[in-house]
């Protein structure tokens, strides 16, 4: 409050701070300022606890989709069995 910072920095750069896919030169400006701006290096530790959550939550990609969608594919091909118990599931709410 008694230094006024000129800008802040975008929430989508402190994202790509904390994910480390900035180049060189935005790394070097933003850390220059996070170290001297109380607000932004607040943020940035928030963002930091959000994608770490965010990160705990998603499973890695391709994984789990791939398994369920190919055995949901393989009980679909087994027979009418796999049918009635499908339509007794759709007709109940
Ligand atoms: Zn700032």
């Amino acid at each position: 409050m008694s230094m006024p910072q000129a800008f802040h920095i975008e929430d989508d750069e402190l994202i790509q701070y904390a994910l480390g896919t900035l180049k060189d030169s935005q790394m070097t400006t933003l850390t220059a300022h996070v170290s001297m701006c109380n607000h932004c290096r607040g943020r940035l530790a928030a963002i930091q606890v959000e994608l770490a959550a965010y990160a705990t939550v998603l499973p890695p990609e391709g994984e789990v989709p791939a398994g369920a969608r190919d055995r949901f594919l393989a009980k679909l091909t087994v027979g009418p069995v796999v049918e009635s118990k499908l339509d007794q599931a759709r007709s109940t709410p």
